[in-house]
């Protein structure tokens, strides 16, 4: 235990690294507050052996490094929506690696772009946009504290996806750590990480730091309306019809 946080500080540039231990007074609350799934909140559920909460991308790094060299897993964690708890549970000695801390955005109007944390939600992002621009929007889920990093690495989908198509659609740019606690982005990773981790789930490959989006226009004002219909009144009949010419509508309606 103490050879990793030796190895922790050792490898971490800026500031000391956040970490919790079971025996940390804010361990449980830290562990259990982003936990969307309940099945997940028990006794039972493996716990991690040390929390570490980067607030420098070089607290990634060093996780990273010090994970592999001490034999423990990682589960990364961004906005902790997952279903089947793979960003905080697991049934060999492991660390969580929760990132929510990295959530800057930086918004380009000049270029119809932004840099975004990967621990942001989607609903600071969009929220982000809005203060800056009217006119500027991103196809991105519905939920709005779903975090970025498991969302855009899953592909993404949402209300804009039929005129925009999905959130992974629109990135143009990746950092992510690499297993080697390297950081790489799109030009050192290269085009077919870069493909990979646009729908093939991010953990899989890296530790994602940051995307950069390509932002889209919208109309100030959206409407949007709700039709209730159940099985007696043909609801199984609506939809059917509904596949057939949804696709000769104006791409504005979702
Ligand atoms: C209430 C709810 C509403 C949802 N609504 C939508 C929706 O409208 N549209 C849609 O497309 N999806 C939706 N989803 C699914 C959601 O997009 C996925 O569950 C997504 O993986 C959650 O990302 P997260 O960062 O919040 O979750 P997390 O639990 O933090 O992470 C999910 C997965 O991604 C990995 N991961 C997280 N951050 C990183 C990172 N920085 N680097 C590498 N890997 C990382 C984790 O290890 C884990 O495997 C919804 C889910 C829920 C629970």
């Amino acid at each position: 235990m103490t050879k990793f946080l030796k190895c922790l500080s050792v490898h971490s540039k800026k500031m000391t690294i956040p970490v919790y231990t079971p025996s940390n007074s804010s361990y449980t609350s830290v562990l259990q507050l982003p936990i969307k799934d309940l099945r997940f909140l028990n006794a039972t559920t493996p716990k991690p052996k040390f929390i570490i909460t980067p607030v420098h991308e070089s607290h990634v790094q060093a996780a990273v490094i010090c994970c592999r060299k001490h034999g423990l897993q990682i589960r990364v964690r961004s906005g902790g929506h997952d279903f089947e708890g793979l960003s905080y549970t697991s049934h060999v000695p492991f660390v969580l690696v929760d990132i929510a801390d990295l959530k800057s955005i930086n918004i380009n109007l000049k270029d119809g772009s932004a840099w975004v944390g990967a621990g942001a939600t989607v609903g600071q992002l969009l929220y982000k946009i809005a203060e800056k621009s009217q006119g500027h929007g991103f196809p991105a889920g519905l939920c709005a504290t779903v975090g970025v990093g498991g969302h855009f690495s899953g592909g993404a989908y949402g209300n804009l996806n039929r005129k925009y198509g999905l959130s992974a659609d629109n990135i143009i740019d990746a950092t992510i750590v690499n297993v080697n606690g390297k950081i790489l982005n799109r030009k050192t990773m290269g085009e077919n990480l870069f493909w990979a981790i646009r729908g093939g789930g991010g953990a899989s490959f890296g530790v994602i730091l940051s995307w950069k989006i390509k932002l889209v226009p919208v109309p100030p004002t959206v409407t949007v309306f709700r039709l209730l219909r159940t099985i007696e009144q043909g609801v199984t009949d609506l939809v059917y019809k509904w596949q057939y010419i949804a696709n000769k509508f104006p791409e504005d309606l979702h």
